[in-house]
């Protein structure tokens, strides 16, 4: 095995001041939950503004750097070797070996960069960068040294014990989940909610989410796909609780009492509610859609204000201002959008109208609402009463 450790570098949580051992906490705990799922053991722990991981025995290290990919707040995953040997002439040998092991191929240029965290090491760091650089260099001569643009930037980090690296991994960037609060997600089998789901998550944010059918409408596997995506989304969020709540009924009262242009609309402003009472119950702060503007009828800026104005909590649309295409790319690059783009139907396509208006007016809806006066109170708490609850991960 070339690498028996990582050292992980994070970007913004360092910034955080006093409460910064919180962000390392809640970092250090995600790190744990997504590499559970790799072969291997692995131990994390920390030394000021440094998290390491350390692999006791064998591992898998595709995995293990492919979960680490996954991990919010993690800007670099580099690879080490990590030596108790303090010695200045040991450890030229240590470096010397480093290079012989990670780089078959000597063609290269380098430059060794090292820093003494602790100052008591008596070699100073000019020093070390000089006197490393010329045992490299008398063991391989092939390899040249570049201090503008080299090759391999050989780092050698002097802290309690000994870092040697030169490959670095960009992590996913963004903050540890659970630093920022709650969220529900209204999660559809669509290909935008997920990725906003995502995109929330990643500035830290815990969610959980839910989901809107209505059976027979829409099949059992409608619903698989959404907990599917839910568990695709978990990979990086960590657990994620779905609500399942039946909407059927109320869709129905609504295609009996409402005008059917204004359907759609009516529709999303109940799902809304719905999500913002489930969202309060499970002390989520905000509410998250993958709403982009524009991009169908029930999404011109006309209609999300009409959907909007249900709601008091904040409501998280993070592509909001993303094409379609971008909003591809990124679900793409989640490993969402396979999953997506399987056909089923989705409970707001079944009763759309034909014409649906795309400039609702608030109060013309308002109007068209109170005909569901009679039931919809008693319909919005049965479904709330009896929906599901699926632990997803
Ligand atoms: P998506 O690709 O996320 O399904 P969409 O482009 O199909 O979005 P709409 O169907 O208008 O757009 O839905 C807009 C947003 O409303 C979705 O991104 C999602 O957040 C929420 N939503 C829609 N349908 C449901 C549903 N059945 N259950 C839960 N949330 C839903
Ligand atoms: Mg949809």
């Amino acid at each position: 095995m070339l690498y028996q450790s990582f050292l992980i570098k994070y970007a913004e949580i360092g910034t955080k001041g006093k409460n910064r051992y919180l962000f390392e906490d809640a970092l250090m705990k995600q790190i744990r939950h997504v590499l559970k799922e790799v072969d291997g053991t692995f131990a994390v722990s920390k030394e000021s503004g440094r998290i390491y991981v350390d692999a006791k025995g064998e591992y898998d290290y595709d995995e293990a750097i492919e979960a680490l990919k996954r991990v919010f707040g993690i800007a670099w995953i580099c690879p080490m070797f990590q030596t108790e040997e303090k010695d200045f002439e040991l450890l030229k040998k240590q470096v010397v070996s480093y290079v012989d092991r990670v780089y078959p191929d000597k063609h290269l240029t380098f430059k060794v960069d090292s820093r003494r965290a602790d100052k008591k090491y008596p070699v100073p760091s000019e020093q070390m960068n000089r006197d490393l650089g010329e045992v490299v260099l008398e063991a391989f001569p092939e390899m040249k040294v570049d201090v503008h643009h080299p090759q391999i930037l050989l780092k050698v980090e002097i802290r309690n014990l000994v870092n040697i690296y030169s490959v670095m991994i960009p992590g996913p960037g963004g903050m540890p989940i659970g630093t920022n609060g709650r969220a529900m997600l209204l999660l559809s089998g669509g290909i935008d909610s997920p990725v906003a789901g995502y995109m929330i998550a990643k500035r830290g944010v815990k969610i959980d989410a839910v989901y809107f059918h209505a059976p027979p409408y829409t099949s059992e596997r409608a619903r698989q796909k959404v907990v599917d995506l839910a568990k695709l989304v978990a990979r990086y969020s960590g657990p994620i609780k779905l609500h399942v709540v039946n909407f059927t009924d109320i869709q129905l009262y609504i295609y009996e009492k409402c005008p059917h242009e204004e359907l759609t609309i009516i529709m999303r402003r109940y799902m809304m509610k719905i999500a913002e009472s489930i969202a309060r119950e499970t002390e989520c702060l905000a509410l998250i859609t993958g709403e982009s503007i524009g991009q169908v009828a029930s999404q011109t800026v006309q209609s999300l204000a009409a959907t909007n104005e249900v709601c008091t909590m904040p409501v998280f649309r993070p592509v909001i201002g993303f094409d379609k295409q971008e909003i591809v790319d990124i679900s793409e690059k989640i490993g969402t959008y396979e999953t997506s783009i399987q056909p089923y139907e989705d409970c707001c396509t079944i009763f759309v109208a034909k014409h649906p208006v795309t400039k609702p007016n608030i109060k013309g809806i308002q109007r068209s609402e109170e005909h569901l006066a009679e039931k919809i109170d008693e319909m919005v708490a049965i479904a709330l009463k009896t929906r599901e609850v699926l632990d997803c991960q």
